[in-house]
């Protein structure tokens, strides 16, 4: 969970506002516009400095772990046989138009390796990313039977970080330059990378652990060799949301037998 605090102190006394200098990002400065994908806000849109407030979140590796703990108990407790879990959900593409979907072949770290480390009484314990393939095939076959569902299987990374963590010049803390940006995801691509998201690893690590078939469908909302913000529409984006659920629908109806 994250608490934001807005940079902005109002005196009480007047209508003076005082800026207060937290971001150290020398790019955010030339940008006409800032905006913050997962608040839906923007600078140009929404008046930031009137918007104070707390923001809760539930993203990335330990938002998931806490819910796949109690989601496999579930299942285990509810006797469940032959199940198949996805990850559906949306990320940054590398390489690749927005809108495409990405069939994780597996998920991999920000080194670019299968694998997620887990922390575990201050000894690390480290397990293999990999994912069912048989099912990904699967999936693969069947984005060729929908309309409008561009779909490629590729490797999957998870960062643990949004900004800084994926490469983005324009977070609140930007170390390097932009073509620092371009050769690190030049070498993800290079790796077999074609998106980037936030939870993979440890949803594919704990469901072959607890030997669950699993899949990651993710579909990209921008080419991050072409940027950083998402700014792509927001009809637009809800269509592109769509697909991986649709792909992954089409799917569970197809082994259900629902459809031939
Ligand atoms: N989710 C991410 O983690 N990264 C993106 O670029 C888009 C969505």
């Amino acid at each position: 969970m994250a608490s934001i605090l807005l940079n902005v102190i109002r005196n009480k006394h007047s209508n003076y506002i005082q800026q207060v200098e937290y971001v150290k990002n020398p790019h955010l400065d030339s940008m006409e516009e800032d905006i913050l994908y997962h608040f839906n806000l923007g600078t140009k849109t929404h008046d930031l400095p009137h918007m104070f407030g707390d923001v809760k979140h539930g993203m990335g590796v330990p938002s998931i772990s806490i819910m796949l703990h109690e989601l496999i108990k579930l299942l285990y407790h509810a006797r469940c046989r032959d199940v198949i879990i996805f990850r559906i959900g949306t990320s940054g593409g590398v390489g690749l138009a927005a809108g495409t979907v990405v069939i994780a072949d597996k998920a991999v770290d920000s080194f670019f390796r299968p694998l997620f480390e887990q922390v575990v009484l201050g000894k690390v314990i480290v397990r293999s990313t990999e994912l069912d393939k048989d099912v990904a095939k699967d999936l693969l076959q069947y984005s060729t039977e929908l309309e409008d569902i561009p779909t490629v299987i590729g490797n999957t990374m998870c960062t643990h970080d949004f900004y800084e963590g994926q490469g983005r010049l324009d977070g609140a803390l930007c170390s390097f330059s932009a073509e620092d940006k371009l050769d690190y995801l030049r070498k993800a691509y290079d790796s077999g990378v074609r998106n980037i998201e936030m939870e993979s690893t440890v949803f594919a690590a704990m469901c072959r652990v607890c030997n669950l078939k699993a899949a990651v469908v993710c579909v990209t909302l921008l080419n991050r060799f072409e940027g950083d913000q998402i700014s792509t529409p927001h009809d637009v984006l809800l269509e592109y949301q769509k697909r991986p659920q649709c792909l992954v629908a089409y799917f569970i109806k197809k082994r259900l037998g629902l459809i031939s």
